[in-house]
């Protein structure tokens, strides 16, 4: 009988073991699954914060400094879209012969707008001026020689403050009735410009109601097809200047070339000049955007 017990508890002892093992085995797996889940689950919080910050940054592009190399991508995307939907644009209205319009944005500026004007005196070409109501307030004079130099003015709101202007039509709309209303203080009642450039440009989805808004209150909407940079960086080098000038203005007819003439825009003015010179030599008149 004794063997009989012995193989028993044999037989017992193997079951234990196997049953041992078995809950051993198991709880590592639960154990690995867990780890594998933790992991998964913090690698998914870390994406999805990755990619929440992403979407953030395009939208405000308040992010720029801490993503040089992403600003620059988005930047030149940007620019793409824009000079392909401007290219549409400007293709419907081909005059005959090459046609480019120096367009200055942001101002009237203490210096540089007047740096600007003895430029454009010199080699007697209109300009336009897309400005500021703001600016226009604290330099005034320099408004009214635009005016009598007889380049064209055009309204560029009167804050330029995205996030105020754009949340909708009507601060839109009050913001460029009040650089109206700072224009004809200045230059009189009998000042009117229909000419609108939107803060940014008028491009994208977001804007497009308020455009034609802006299209059906009688407004010339203008965005450019051509740029010389200025914008793109703190304050860019003069070789970039010409750079962007020449990459974006190139076999193309018609030309709006943004421009901006605040005070920290140094280089802006240097190349002027050769900006002009360069069109001259390519063929192209260079004119006033047409205020009515
Ligand atoms: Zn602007």
């Amino acid at each position: 009988m004794k063997w009989v017990i012995k193989v028993i508890l044999l037989i017992f002892i193997i079951l234990l073991v196997i049953l041992l093992s078995g809950r051993i085995i198991n709880s590592q797996n639960k154990a690995l699954a867990q780890s594998i889940d933790i992991e998964f689950l913090l690698s998914r919080y870390y994406y999805d914060n990755l990619v929440s910050e992403e979407i953030e940054n395009e939208k405000s592009k308040k992010n720029y400094d801490n993503a040089k190399k992403k600003q620059d991508i988005l930047i030149s995307d940007y620019y793409s879209k824009i000079e392909e939907e401007n290219t549409k644009h400007t293709n419907e209205d081909i005059e005959s012969g090459k046609s480019a319009y120096l367009t200055f944005d942001d101002g009237p500026s203490k210096h540089n707008t007047l740096e600007i004007l003895k430029i454009l005196d010199e080699y007697d070409v209109k300009a336009t001026f897309f400005v500021l109501g703001v600016m226009a307030e604290n330099n005034p004079e320099t408004l009214k020689l635009i005016h009598e130099n007889g380049h064209s003015i055009g309204n560029h709101s009167y804050s330029h403050k995205y996030g105020c202007i754009y949340k909708n039509s009507e601060n839109f709309f009050a913001d460029v009735e009040n650089c109206e209303a700072v224009l004809k203080n200045i230059l009189g009642e009998d000042f009117h410009t229909k000419l609108l450039r939107f803060p940014g440009g008028s491009y994208g989805n977001k804007k497009s109601e308020i455009k034609n808004q802006a299209l059906a209150k009688g407004y010339n909407v203008v965005d450019w097809n051509a740029l010389n940079g200025d914008a793109e960086k703190s304050n860019p080098s003069a070789d970039y200047l010409i750079k962007r000038f020449k990459e974006t203005h190139k076999n193309k007819k018609n030309i709006i070339i943004l421009i901006h003439d605040t005070d920290a825009k140094e280089n802006t003015v240097k190349v002027l000049p050769e900006i002009i010179e360069t069109l001259m030599d390519e063929g192209y008149t260079i004119k006033a955007l047409d205020e009515n």
